[in-house]
């Protein structure tokens, strides 16, 4: 890559604007990270976290009434979904569904957790570990979610273009990513060849380390090549800052 190429930060800016206006989404994810040519699973998981963590306790909170009366649920299917609509979902009544079968599908599991307590009469574990527990496993299946629409707007934007792996920021890197760090690939043959669906990313793909989100605790990027170091360096310092 000539340094030519490397656009600069206003020429990034403008491109950032024009971007801004073929996204589907209307959110602080799109417009800090997507607009910019970056897609990086942390500051997904970091936002998810921060706006989703009071909606991920009421919905443990009220688990028994969330998978026993639809009705009763209303509140919470409100205030989620109207929460994923900040973060980039658009009204989109499939994916909605999505997001509220994964609220029910966690009370389910957070209740026969309980019951398993119950009846394997464990002192060593406490009703609050486990609540504790499914509200962070909760939090971790919206992030997942939100990466997938994530990484989906990123495919559509930036179809065809050149982009490169930037290394995992986590403290402990998915070992089967350490080879593709610092590798440029086109978007779409590189990655993904075929036309996918969001349920393909989380159902079929996950796991063959191809692509950032695919392994849990991932937290590599992929950069766009004509994003200098400089701007993507400053990205990573402001998401540690959050
Ligand atoms: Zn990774």
């Amino acid at each position: 890559m000539n340094d030519k190429n490397i656009i600069t930060i206003e020429e990034l800016e403008l491109k950032k604007k024009e971007k801004k206006k073929q996204l589907e989404h209307d959110s602080i994810i799109f417009y800090a990270m997507v607009a910019l040519g970056i897609f990086n699973c942390h500051f997904i998981d970091v936002t998810t976290k921060s706006t989703l963590q009071k909606q991920a306790i009421s919905i443990i909170d009220n688990a028994y009434e969330y998978i026993k009366n639809d009705s009763s649920t209303e509140e919470i299917n409100y205030k989620l979904v109207n929460s994923f609509r900040k973060l980039g979902m658009t009204k989109d009544t499939q994916k909605e569904k999505r997001v509220i079968d994964i609220a029910k599908k966690n009370s389910i599991e957070y209740i026969q957790d309980l019951q398993d307590l119950q009846d394997s009469k464990n002192d060593n574990i406490s009703e609050e570990y486990i609540k504790e527990k499914a509200i962070k496993k909760l939090r971790i299946s919206f992030s997942r979610h939100m990466q997938s629409i994530t990484l989906m707007e990123f495919y559509r934007l930036y179809l065809e273009e050149l982009a490169r792996w930037k290394r995992s920021t986590a403290k402990i890197p998915r070992k089967a990513h350490i080879p593709l760090y610092g590798r440029t690939f086109l978007i779409k043959t590189g990655m993904l060849n075929v036309p996918h669906t969001i349920d393909q990313i989380e159902t079929h793909l996950p796991c063959k380390g191809l692509l950032p989100t695919q392994l849990f605790g991932c937290q590599c990027s992929m950069v766009l090549v004509t994003v200098s170091e400089e701007v993507y360096e400053t990205f990573i310092k402001n998401m540690f800052r959050r």
